[in-house]
C-alpha cells in the first residue's frame, strides 16, 4: 500500500498552492466539447477555494511541442473551469516569468487563476529543473491531481514534487486507492477483462496480470490471436501474426501460475469491418475462411455473467468486441451491465480504465455504476504493467523518501 501526504495533511489557508491538473480535454471551435476532466478535478480546486488558499491551477493541452500555438491555448478552458466551479477564474497567457509572478504577488485566499498551457515551453516535457524552479516560484504548496499524466517524469509532474512540499489531490487519492483495491490487495477471487484491438499494445499488462489475477478473460481482436494459438483458425478476422507465440506464452505461463484464461466459445463473425455489416452467431471453432470475428457470442457473454458472479473484483481494460459498430458491441455491452448489476448489489468491486473502455461503459450506460472508471489512458495501463509511475512515486511519504530519490532516478 502505498502512503501518501495528501491535502487533508496540510494548513492551505493564505497560502499559494500550484495545482497540477489534467485539462487536456478537447476543444472544438474554440469551446470545450467534453468536460468530463474539468468535472473530475474540480472538487478539489473547490476544496482549496474554501479552505482559503490561492489557487493557482496548471496544465498542459495536446502536444504543442514547446511552442506557443493558439491551436493549444488554455484559454477556452478557463470558464469551463469557471462553470464547474461557480467562481470566476482569472487566465494568465503564460506560466512563468516576471508578469506571472507579479499577478499572483497580489492573489487573494479563494481566488483561482489558470496557466497557459506548460507545454509551451520546451522544459515541460524534458523535464528540465530550471523550468521546474520557474514554476516553483509561484508557489508555496504543490498538490498533484494529475494521475492520468504520473507516468511522465515531466518538470511540472516530479520537478515541483522534489522542489516542494507535495501533498495528493482527491482525484490522485481516489485513482490510486481503486488501482489498489483491484490490483495490488484486491478481495479474492480476482479477474482481468482485456479486451480491445491488439495484443501488441498490451503484453506487458497480460504478463504482469497473470502472475496476480486468479483469471484472465479475453475477448475483442486480441481473442483471435490467442484462439490462432491453439490451432483455432480465424478467418479474415484482426490477427497479430507475430504475436501468436507471445500469446501461446502467456497461456503456458498461466498453466503454471493457476492463472485461469478465458476465451470466447462462440463469437459473432460478420463479412465486413461494418456497421450493420450481415453476421451470424458461430461456435468459435467454426468461423469460416472468409469471416471477420467483430463480437463475442451469447454464450460466451452467458459464461461471462456466470463467471463474474463467482468473483469479488473485476478489474476492466478494453472492449470485447467492435462496440462503436452496431450490433458489435452487444458482448461488451451486455457484460458490463452483469458487472455493473453485481457492483450495484454490493457483490463486486469493478474497476475499469483505459480510453476505450470508458467510451465502451459510457455507450453501455453503466459507466457510473462501476465501482470506478479511471479515465487515465497510458498512466492507467502503465499502472496494469505493474510499473510504478514517477509521479505518484515522487508524492510518497517522507518515510520512503530514499526508495522515493532512488526510484526516481531509475525512470529518469
Ligand atoms: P484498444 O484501444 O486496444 O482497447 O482497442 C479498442 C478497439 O478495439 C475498439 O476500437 C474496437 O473497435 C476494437 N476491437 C475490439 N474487438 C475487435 C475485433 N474483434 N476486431 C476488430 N477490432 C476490434
Amino acid at each position: 500500500m502505498h502512503k501518501f501526504r495528501t491535502i487533508s495533511d496540510v494548513d492551505v489557508a493564505w497560502r499559494t498552492v500550484l495545482m497540477r491538473v489534467d485539462l487536456n480535454v478537447p476543444i472544438r471551435d474554440g469551446k470545450v466539447a467534453d468536460a468530463t476532466r474539468i468535472a473530475r478535478v474540480a472538487p478539489t480546486i473547490a476544496d482549496m477555494v474554501k479552505r482559503r488558499a490561492k489557487v493557482v491551477v496548471l496544465s498542459h493541452l495536446g502536444r504543442p511541442k514547446g511552442k506557443v500555438s493558439a491551436e493549444y491555448s488554455l484559454a477556452p478552458v478557463a470558464p469551463a473551469l469557471a462553470q464547474a466551479l461557480g467562481q470566476e477564474v482569472k487566465f494568465l497567457p503564460d506560466c512563468i516569468g516576471p508578469d506571472v509572478e507579479s499577478v499572483l504577488a497580489t492573489a487573494k485566499p479563494g481566488e483561482v487563476y489558470l496557466l497557459e498551457n506548460l507545454r509551451f515551453h520546451a522544459g515541460e516535457e524534458k523535464g528540465d529543473m530550471d523550468f521546474a524552479r520557474s514554476l516553483a516560484k509561484l508557489g508555496e504548496i504543490f498538490v498533484s491531481d494529475a494521475f492520468s499524466s504520473s507516468h511522465r517524469a515531466h518538470a511540472s509532474i516530479t520537478g515541483l514534487a522534489d522542489l516542494m512540499p507535495s501533498y495528493a489531490g482527491r482525484l490522485m487519492g481516489a485513482e490510486i486507492s481503486a488501482l489498489e483495491a483491484a490490483l495490488e490487495c484486491p478481495k479474492r477471487p480476482t479477474a482481468a477483462l482485456v479486451g480491445g484491438a491488439k495484443i501488441s499494445s498490451k503484453i506487458a499488462v497480460l504478463e504482469n496480470l497473470v502472475g496476480k489475477m486468479d483469471r484472465i478473460i479475453i475477448g475483442g481482436g486480441m481473442a483471435n490471436t490467442f484462439l490462432l494459438a491453439k490451432g483455432i483458425p480465424v478467418g479474415k478476422s484482426l490477427i497479430e501474426a507475430d504475436m501468436v507465440e507471445t500469446a501461446a506464452r502467456i497461456m503456458d505461463k498461466a498453466k503454471e501460475g493457476g492463472c485461469e484464461i478465458l476465451l470466447p466459445s462462440d463469437v459473432v463473425v460478420a463479412e465486413s469491418f461494418a456497421a450493420n455489416a450481415p453476421h451470424v452467431v458461430v461456435p468459435v471453432d467454426k468461423v469460416s475462411p472468409d469471416g471477420m470475428i467483430l463480437d463475442v457470442g451469447p454464450e460466451t457473454v452467458a459464461t461471462l455473467k456466470s463467471s463474474l458472479g463467482t468473483l469479488a473484483t473485476l478489474l476492466w481494460n478494453g472492449p470485447l468486441g467492435a462496440f462503436e459498430l452496431e450490433p458489435f458491441g452487444n458482448g461488451t455491452f451486455g457484460v458490463a451491465r452483469a458487472a455493473a448489476d453485481l457492483v450495484s448489489a454490493g457483490k463486486l468491486v469493478a474497476v475499469a480504465g483505459g480510453g476505450d473502455t470508458v467510451a465502451a461503459l459510457n455507450a453501455a450506460g453503466v459507466a457510473d455504476r462501476f465501482t470506478y472508471v479511471s479515465t487515465a489512458g497510458g498512466a492507467f495501463l502503465e499502472w496494469l504493467e505493474g510499473r510504478e509511475l514517477p509521479g505518484v512515486i515522487a508524492l510518497l511519504d517522507n518515510q520512503a523518501s530514499a526508495q522515493k530519490k532512488s526510484k526516481l532516478e531509475e525512470v529518469r
